[in-house]
């Protein structure tokens, strides 16, 4: 698939440097380098000041350790280090205070206004911070958890268990028609607006492959048959801890059927249809999401 149309979140440009990420000295100087990036986070939010994202170069680490902040290492931007710190221990007054922000603000309130990459690095940075917090106590045993790799692993204080970030992938789907005139699947999701269509999504089930993903929530939601199923693109989706993986699928007949609970219609769309919604409300899909790059590499295809 064309990538061309730039997914936000996705193709981070950072070198992660994971053959470095176990060597205590060479982070300790990454930490103390004068090019060092810090972004700071406080419960999942980017911090800013006078409307840009903030990032800490001359702030003194210590503090920020102080401040129940460990460090976690992102990777290399060129020469310079980039690590996070999570100022979530702190009150929102407190951390704005500490890294002289005025704003807390969601990462997805942002997009519009940054760059493809720098999307990606502030997803990276707001994912790892969150399973730090999550991941206090070792699900095996209980005890406490501490950080290892530079932010990367976390080990338990009693038992041998080390514990790694979990990404949970999700698939999503444009379902095209079996036959002419070409059309694509959307559905109005329970809670959605009158006129509010997406596609059709669902995480990954243990013990099942990502295409049996896609037929088993296409069946389960739309009621409709795909047989053949084709890999698209993806995107990193760290909210907070997803993988987008998108698909075209072939419905076997158009019949279709709503289960009423997720989902409260489902409707096969024409290419005009859409250009013609696209053209009344400005874009299809959530701007920032897979969604609008699955259905507008669609709409390119010729009828
Ligand atoms: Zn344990």
């Amino acid at each position: 698939m064309d990538k061309c149309r730039t997914l936000p979140y996705s193709g981070g440009r950072l070198d992660r440097a994971v053959g470095h990420r176990r060597d205590l000295g060479w982070l300790g100087d990454q930490l103390a380098s004068p090019s060092r990036r810090m972004i700071p986070l406080w419960r999942d939010r980017c911090l800013l000041h006078d409307r840009e994202v903030l990032s800490l170069r001359n702030r003194d680490v210590l503090s920020l350790r102080d401040a129940d902040g460990e460090p976690v290492f992102l990777g290399l931007d060129g020469d310079a280090p980039v690590f996070a710190v999570d100022l979530s221990a702190l009150t929102e007054a407190d951390a704005l205070a500490m890294t002289a922000a005025d704003a807390a603000v969601d990462l997805r309130q942002l997009v519009g206004r940054l760059a493809g990459a720098e999307a990606a690095v502030l997803g990276y940075a707001r994912g790892l911070c969150h399973w730090h917090r999550s991941q206090r106590y070792c699900g095996a045993c209980g005890a406490p958890t501490r950080p290892s790799d530079g932010g990367h692993v976390r080990l338990c204080t009693a038992c041998p268990r080390q514990h790694f970030p979990r990404i949970e992938p999700a698939v999503i789907t444009l379902v095209e028609a079996p036959d002419d005139p070409a059309r694509c699947l959307l559905a109005r999701h329970a809670g959605a607006g009158p006129d509010s269509y997406a596609l059709l999504a669902g995480f990954v089930e243990v013990g099942e492959d990502l295409e049996d993903a896609v037929r088993r929530e296409v069946a389960e939601e739309a009621g409709a048959i795909v047989d053949e199923v084709t890999y698209q693109v993806s995107q990193a989706w760290p909210f907070p801890a997803g993988l987008m993986v998108g698909f075209r699928g072939r419905a076997a007949s158009d019949s279709t059927h709503v289960d009423g609970v997720e989902l409260i219609e489902v409707r096969w769309f024409t290419r005009a249809e859409l250009r013609e919604r696209r053209r009344a409300r400005g874009h299809l899909g959530n701007l920032d999401s897979i969604d609008n790059l699955l259905i507008e590499s669609w709409l390119d295809l010729e009828d």
